[in-house]
């Protein structure tokens, strides 16, 4: 199928009490992956990419990819820039033809997040593409010496709904990603999602809300969150581990003695496996 909308696919989902999971390979067996796993699993899935994985292959070699992949495939898929404050980058990928993109502007001040923002809606809107945007500060586990200093430091970074209702009627963005105590970085078990203030946030906003750091959100939190109206779940850590530890196990078998020639081929079919299996078992989670 071809690429579709992030923001149009996530409405649809959460109108079946479904949320999409959002992946991000960081490099082509891992694409192949995410899109494989989708197909197996009969979701829809957002394949999302950091500026350092778009770095690494160029444009557009790896909207190409995307593209190529997802046009073969019955799973619905959109290609979604993950976490950027670079104008240059968004309008890059909003070129060639990302189905939506994240403007970061969390850490700025609120009026300057709210500008910014603003103005990415309005260059996507040009090109049809939806734009995701931060409220809050979700923050990252690696800057906290232990996970309880990290759950009473972003209980003072959650969301308001009053303030997100606010950015999203002044923004025009199509996703919120509100902090509502995940984290990015922390695999399981982590966070204490507060429930009610995410139903508050999606009431008084009405557009589709992201869930960032989910691989520190166990499976019976998932379900709540879903509930309340969380349609996009972020989840890198618990796939970059599994993935990683496979890559270790495989470059560690290849032989390296003069009768044996390395069989290099071996690391990303046994990356792409693993991922595929993660990646599945975290869409099963969602639906
Ligand atoms: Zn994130």
């Amino acid at each position: 199928m071809p690429l579709i909308d992030t923001a149009q696919m996530l409405r649809a989902e959460r109108a079946a009490g479904r949320a999409v999971g959002a992946f991000e390979p960081y490099n082509v067996e891992q694409i192949v992956a995410v899109i494989e796993a989708a197909e197996a699993e009969r979701a829809p899935v957002i394949v999302q990419l950091w500026a350092e994985v778009i770095e690494t292959y160029g444009f557009p070699a790896l909207c190409c990819v995307v593209r190529e992949l997802a046009g073969r495939s019955s799973a619905l898929i959109s290609l979604h820039l993950d976490h950027s404050d670079d104008d240059a980058l968004i309008d890059a990928c909003l070129e060639n033809g990302f189905s939506s993109v994240m403007f970061d502007g969390s850490r700025l001040p609120y009026e300057e997040n709210l500008a910014r923002s603003r103005d990415v809606v309005r260059r996507a809107r040009k090109v049809g593409a939806s734009v995701e945007a931060e409220l809050g500060i979700v923050g990252n586990i690696a800057e906290y010496a232990t996970e309880e200093e990290a759950h009473a430091a972003i209980q003072s970074l959650l969301t308001t709904p009053e303030q997100a209702a606010e950015f999203v009627r002044e923004t025009g963005i199509d996703i919120l990603a509100p902090a509502v105590g995940s984290i990015h970085g922390c695999s399981l078990p982590f966070a204490r999602l507060d429930a009610p203030r995410i139903a508050a946030i999606a009431e008084a906003t009405g557009v589709p809300l992201a869930l960032h750091g989910g691989s520190g959100v166990g499976e019976g939190q998932i379900r709540a969150a879903i509930a309340a109206g969380i349609a996009k779940i972020n989840v890198d850590t618990e796939v970059r581990q599994a993935s990683i530890a496979t890559l270790k196990q495989a470059v560690a078998a290849i032989g390296s003695g003069p009768q044996e020639p390395p069989d290099y081929a071996r690391v990303p079919r046994a990356v792409r496996v693993t991922t595929r299996e993660a990646v599945a078992a975290r869409i099963r989670a969602m639906r």
